[in-house]
């Protein structure tokens, strides 16, 4: 196959056109990178185990009837998607307070919410990602307010769908953050949902099988990835 070219290079992933201009394709890579780029590491297949879990996801969304950008994999590490022009928001989804929400409001983790909370960050690395709400995201023209609605129906879904998945694996989905983009005028669910942008905490023990092992020196990150892909694997596949 033709290698395309290289329209992009993320922290944990590239991107590279193909024949068609409606398609790309994506690589996932080994890097692990927190606190905008300021620690890095290789984590051995961790664009393998992520490669993997995202397409799990997105197969099990895509039954569910939530579009995503998914086209095809092409192997263990690469699959095709729809080229998006990406909204430039992070969408992130809580159902537990934990990370960056227990430091602002001073609060421990692992507090259940009443409901979940979604919050919008503007994706823009040299400003570390600045927490916005849906009023900027109009009136700056990131997405309009029908686009909102309907990112924000999509998150809720999509939170359902997923506590309820790894509730069956035996976890708890705390929180996790979605990118949306357009495509021939819809809006699909772009990106990866893997333990890189969610955390995942084992329903019995609360030990960590996500990026925070990274994040927090605790060691492990490569075998709670794997076993993530396991525990995912067990439900999905006896299907
Ligand atoms: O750090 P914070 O608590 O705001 O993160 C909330 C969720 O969003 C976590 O699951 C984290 O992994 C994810 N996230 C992400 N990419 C970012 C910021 C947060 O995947 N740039």
């Amino acid at each position: 196959m033709q290698r395309g070219e290289l329209l992009y290079e993320g922290k944990a992933k590239q991107v590279f056109a193909t024949d068609n201009p409606e398609v790309v394709r994506m690589t996932y890579k080994d890097e692990a990178t927190a606190f905008d780029g300021a620690k890095r590491a290789v984590i051995k297949d961790k664009g393998i185990m992520n490669k993997r879990i995202a397409c799990l996801l997105y197969r099990m969304l895509e039954s569910h009837g939530i579009k995503t950008h998914l086209v095809e994999e092409i192997d263990e590490r690469q699959v095709r998607v729809k080229k998006l022009a990406m909204i430039p928001l992070e969408v992130v989804v809580r159902n537990r307070i934990a990370g960056s929400m227990a430091q602002r409001l001073g609060r421990e983790e692992g507090e259940v919410l009443e409901s979940p909370i979604i919050e919008l960050y503007y994706k823009d690395d040299s400003l570390h990602d600045p927490m916005v709400n849906d009023f900027y995201a109009r009136v700056l023209g990131w997405a309009s307010s029908e686009q909102l609605e309907d990112i924000y129906s999509r998150a809720l879904q999509i939170n359902t769908v997923l506590s309820e998945l790894f509730d069956r694996a035996g976890i708890i989905l705390v929180d996790f953050k979605l990118e949306f983009g357009v495509s021939q005028g819809e809006i699909l669910l772009g990106d990866e949902i893997s333990p890189d942008s969610c955390r995942l905490w084992d329903k019995d023990s609360l030990e960590k099988l996500d990026k925070d092992r990274f994040r927090r020196d605790l060691g492990g990150e490569g075998e709670a990835y794997r076993e993530v892909v396991r525990r995912l694997e067990r439900v999905l596949l006896k299907q």
